[in-house]
């Protein structure tokens, strides 16, 4: 009776579900305007050489921005897009567009890597070696200006399906990286079979480095293991002169963060970029 469908309706709706649940859905419909609006876009966050601070290359990193203005980040909307299915969709805009920016910056003068992250599900599911060879078909752009960053964490669970495509991807020529390396659970036994050529520390590892003697040890440590596996490391999230120096000490070759230089949109980025790399970059990347 009216009394039970009362009572159910009342159920289904209560306040914390009903709120979580109709902004998931505005959410999944807003991301979807987004992929069709060009509601998207890339900045770029500058890598350089510990040593020269030569610019080296980019990372891309996605942001939405909403028809209201507001600049959503993708802490905010890539593990929904995962759970919708629209992480493939989200996935090969980014390739094609990273890809496309980096080939026009080079044309430029600006010669650059660009950093790509990939989703787990994008390897697992999707035809990434297709979406990969398609972005550096179209915009033209040699697989040696480009790096796939994927998360260690992605090993767990997709390993057997996931490592012959990056091995795919390895013979496309495209670089890879495992981004925040040592934060993950997995063992550290699927270094020897992924075929990466570069881990990127962590900037949790950085956080109390230099003076904590156990942060200097565990950075320590991931350089030396690196080093001895001849891979390249990436020191992530570097804000402070002071952990530039202890890098600079330890011999670590690449470094990330705020120091140099936050994420800007692509305009942004040549300007603030394109003046000091000319005088530094003319034989372009340095790896
Ligand atoms: P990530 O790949 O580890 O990217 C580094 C994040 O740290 C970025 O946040 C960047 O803005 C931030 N960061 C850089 N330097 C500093 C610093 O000195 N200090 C601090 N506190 N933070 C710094 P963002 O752009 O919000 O990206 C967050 C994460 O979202 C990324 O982590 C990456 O996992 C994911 N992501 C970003 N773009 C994409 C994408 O196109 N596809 C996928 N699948 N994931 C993406
Ligand atoms: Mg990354
Ligand atoms: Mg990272
Ligand atoms: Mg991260």
């Amino acid at each position: 009776g009216a009394k039970a469908l009362k009572r159910n309706t009342w159920q289904f709706f209560t306040p914390a579900l009903g709120e979580a649940s109709r902004e998931r859905f505005a959410m999944d419909v807003g991301l979807r305007r987004a992929l069709e609006h060009d509601e998207l876009v890339l900045h770029y966050q500058p890598q350089a050489e510990v040593a020269s601070g030569r610019l080296f290359g980019a990372e891309a990193l996605v942001r939405w921005t909403t028809r209201e203005g507001e600049v959503v980040g993708p802490g905010r909307f890539i593990a929904l897009a995962e759970e919708a299915g629209l992480i493939h969709a989200i996935g090969r805009w980014v390739l094609g567009e990273a890809c496309r920016q980096a080939r026009e910056w080079e044309l430029a003068g600006l010669p650059l890597r660009v950093a790509v992250n990939l989703s787990g599900l994008q390897v697992a599911q999707g035809d990434i070696v297709a979406d990969v060879r398609a972005a550096l078909h179209e915009s033209g752009l040699s697989p040696s200006r480009l790096e796939l960053e994927i998360t260690e964490g992605f090993m767990i669970g997709h390993a057997d399906e996931g490592l012959a495509r990056l091995h795919d991807l390895h013979r496309l020529g495209v670089a890879l990286s495992v981004d925040d390396f040592g934060t993950g659970y997995s063992s550290l036994a699927y270094l020897k079979r992924l075929p990466v050529q570069t881990l990127k520390v962590d900037r949790s590892f950085l956080d109390d480095v230099p003076g904590d003697p156990a942060g200097e040890t565990l950075v320590a440590a991931i350089h030396s293991l690196a080093e001895k596996l001849e891979l390249e490391v990436v020191a992530e999230g570097v804000e402070r002169p002071e952990q530039l120096a202890f890098l600079q000490r330890l011999g670590c070759r690449y470094y990330q963060g705020e120091l140099l230089g936050e994420p800007l949109a692509a305009e942004a980025f040549a300007r603030r970029w394109t003046r000091a790399s000319a005088l530094l970059s003319a034989a372009g990347p340095s790896r």
